[in-house]
């Protein structure tokens, strides 16, 4: 039988088991044997009991939970050649060279340097007599498919992320639990939303709540954005409008690159406003709850899609992301998509920063 394994690694993200449990099940469908590794990366390094076949019914009931039940880690060992040498030990052992790694780009980059050095781990663990000729001659290659599970939708080549839909989800409720004492009291709420490279949450939260103002990362406001903030709250107040929303991303930087806070925000508007302004740090709060009916469909469908790619896969073949564009699953060179993350650093997406690009240039 060929074996699979599915770990989930990283920041945790609602959706994560919709696309384990569809790794779980196409595999078994198709005829693969498939693995649960439990708490990410560390489970491939100390292998035992972290490392378990899987059956049908193990994943029953786990659609609707957030966060993974697999378990996540960050984890120091594998980022080192040594750990990644143990974690090649206990997939050999377990005949194991198929994996669905499920996480953020750190994750999918630590599992594209693994497959990259996996037939020089396999001569030394033979080198060091920690597995036999045979055992290693079995598995002549690591084929590796990516999902992104990040709340953040922070990665290039994909429209959607897993997590992104239901952390929406949690922000707008958020904010509508707000709205009646912001009214109330008319009062200006100045909110943290996650998101250290990428905007995406704050402008779709703002967009869905008819926020007044937003500060993301990818475009800092221009200088004197305080006074034109200021404006617009005091003429939507004079509109007749009895509260005020300003979301801020985590990663809100100014011109000088310099970091803008939700306290900042508020000190300003207390100083040219006297406005009852108040911050409320949402947090890990975005991450957790029920998956969204999107969050679950996408993470099964991208999940499918992981086998499905390396079910076809005839031998070795290069490493994958699955990616969701335009409604349709498709699977780009994974580190192409990592790399130009990182190159772009926050834009939206590919085609939102090449449609960011033009209209500023443009105008
Ligand atoms: P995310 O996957 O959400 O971006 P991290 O960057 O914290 O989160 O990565 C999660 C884990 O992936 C790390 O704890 C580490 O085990 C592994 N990892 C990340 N980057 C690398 C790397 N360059 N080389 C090897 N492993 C890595």
């Amino acid at each position: 039988d060929r074996c699979l394994a599915v770990l989930t690694s990283g920041g945790d993200s609602q959706g994560m088991n919709a696309a384990v449990r569809a790794v779980v099940r196409i595999a078994l469908f198709k005829g693969m044997k498939p693995y649960l590794v439990n708490e990410g990366y560390k489970g491939l390094v100390e292998g035992g009991e972290l490392i378990k076949e899987c059956q049908w019914t193990d994943v029953t009931h786990t659609m609707h939970k957030g966060g993974t039940i697999i378990g996540t880690a960050r984890c120091k060992e594998f980022r080192e050649r040594s750990g990644r040498l143990d974690a090649a030990a206990n997939l050999v052992k377990a005949r194991i060279n198929n994996l669905v790694i499920i996480g953020g780009d750190g994750s999918l980059t630590g599992a594209n340097i693994f497959k990259e050095e996996w037939k020089g781990l396999l001569e030394e663990l033979v080198r060091k007599e920690r597995i036999t000729q045979e055992e290693a001659a079995l598995l002549p290659y690591l084929n590796i498919v990516g999902l992104v599970g990040s709340i953040d939708n922070d990665m290039c080549g994909t429209d959607m992320t897993i997590g992104t839909d239901s952390a929406l989800h949690r922000i707008i409720e958020a904010m509508d639990c707000l709205v009646s004492t912001a009214s109330s009291h008319q009062r200006t709420f100045v909110l943290e939303i996650m998101g250290r490279n990428c905007g995406y949450l704050t402008i779709m939260a703002g967009i869905a709540v008819g926020a007044e103002w937003v500060l993301i990362p990818e475009n800092p406001p221009k200088e004197g954005w305080e006074e034109s903030m200021c404006d617009k709250l005091k003429s939507s107040r004079e509109k007749g409008r009895r509260l005020n929303f300003i979301l801020v991303a985590e990663g809100a930087i100014d011109q000088e690159n310099k970091k803008i806070t939700t306290s900042d925000v508020k000190k300003v508007i207390d100083s040219k406003l006297g406005f009852d302004t108040r911050v409320t740090v949402l947090g890990h709060v975005q991450r957790g709850g029920r998956p969204s009916a999107y969050d679950r469909i996408l993470g099964t469908r991208m999940g499918a899609a992981a086998v499905q790619t390396l079910f076809e896969a005839k031998g070795e073949m290069d490493a994958f992301m699955i990616a969701i564009r335009g409604n349709e699953m498709t699977k780009l060179p994974l580190m192409s998509c990592v790399e130009t993350t990182k190159k772009i650093g926050s834009a939206l997406n590919e085609r939102d920063f090449n449609r960011m690009q033009e209209l500023r240039g443009s105008s």
